[in-house]
């Protein structure tokens, strides 16, 4: 650290990213990125443009990506807000609408809301989850705080119902509800089309996992059209070209595809179904996910000692040193052929043969 570093900053945590070795070729699980490809069309898109117009700012509007995420999703184009991969939105959110009070989300969920949160010097709670690792839907109602859930959430890969959502809407009409749908697309229902109702709810949406999309850096959001107004202030005041020219026209692409990525979603959920009854099998203890990992434990292995021998022959899975989930692995889905690949190295573990 540097003498010159603003005081405020200098105990800020930063998040952890997944690691990306480059030591050897890894099977990777570990960041819950497709392990499909863009569709056709967006490759031949990435081959059509034109070099010549990187000279050129992108439009700060992204007005052509948003007007085809408002036709598919029967939304106005007002009620959306693009940037620069989902983080940067639910930055913004912390920036923009965590009240006095602060924020409060579940004692285990995405890393990253406790970095906005002193980033941005917004006060937290964090709120437990039940005992079978679910959100509390009650814990939240009343509350004087922006509410932040992701749904599915994040390790655990649990769901709340939208009607459970709707009623954590119903009983806080004063302060921000942001619901992280990044797992959305994989099973759960999406609270969307809530945004029509409730003035306060702002859905935040990802092109990294469900659209094959993670390098590409893309992110939406729901809103009424003030929420979105005021995200659009303080992005206007941040970097308003935060979305390059090339993300934004192989965005366009993608949302063209929406049939090809339902295919690739479905894919990834079949393959988790099938890999949750094999570690089961395995003698695990998996969570029931309607995202695209398993949150999973075994009786006879440590979470950190899985992870560990797994990166020895070449598989990166997450394993988070926290209270309450440290037994746990957070394992992707990859391709029917990668999963067969984790589960005989983990039975060929278990067999104690080779470990
Ligand atoms: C992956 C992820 C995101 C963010 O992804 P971006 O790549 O920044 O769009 C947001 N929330 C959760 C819960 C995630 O797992």
């Amino acid at each position: 650290m540097s003498r010159f570093l603003n005081p405020r900053y200098r105990a800020l945590q930063a998040y952890t990213p997944g690691e990306q070795p480059r030591d050897q070729h890894y099977i990777k699980l570990n960041t819950n990125e497709s392990p499909y490809p863009p569709a056709p069309a967006v490759r031949a898109a990435l081959k059509g443009a034109d070099l010549e117009d990187l000279r050129l700012y992108p439009d700060p509007e992204g007005t052509g990506l948003k007007q085809k995420l408002a036709a598919l999703y029967g939304v106005e184009p007002s009620q959306l807000f693009l940037s620069n991969g989902s983080d940067d939105i639910l930055n913004f959110a912390f920036m923009a609408f965590a009240p006095q009070a602060g924020a409060a989300f579940p004692d285990i969920t995405y890393g990253f809301y406790p970095v906005f949160a002193a980033l941005q010097g917004v006060p937290f709670e964090e709120i437990p989850l039940k005992s079978d690792f679910s959100v509390d839907p009650e814990s939240y109602e009343g509350c004087s705080r922006m509410v932040v859930l992701a749904n599915p959430n994040a390790p655990t890969g649990k769901t709340l119902a939208a009607a459970q959502i709707a009623a954590i809407l119903e009983k806080n009409p004063d302060t921000v509800v942001v619901l992280d749908e990044a797992y959305v697309d994989f099973g759960a229902e999406s609270c969307y089309p809530l945004i029509r109702q409730y003035e306060n709810l702002l859905v935040v949406r990802t092109f990294s996992k469900s659209r094959c999309f993670a390098g590409g850096r893309l992110g939406y959001a729901f809103g009424s059209p003030a929420l979105i107004a005021d995200l659009e202030k303080l992005r206007y005041s941040t970097n308003p070209y935060n979305i390059n020219r090339l993300t934004l026209k192989l965005g366009e692409a993608t949302v063209e595809e929406e049939a090809y990525y339902r295919v690739c979603c479905e894919a990834v959920a079949a393959t988790r179904e099938q890999t949750a009854k094999d570690l089961a099998g395995l003698g695990f203890e998996v969570l029931p996910s309607k995202a695209n990992f398993l949150f999973a434990r075994h009786p006879a292995l440590p979470g950190k000692t899985l992870y560990q021998e797994l990166k020895k022959r070449g598989i990166l899975v997450r394993h988070f040193d926290w209270p309450r989930i440290d037994a746990f692995n957070r394992i992707t889905i990859g391709t029917p052929e990668q999963m067969e690949q984790l589960l005989e190295t983990i039975a060929a573990m278990l067999k104690g043969a080779s470990l």
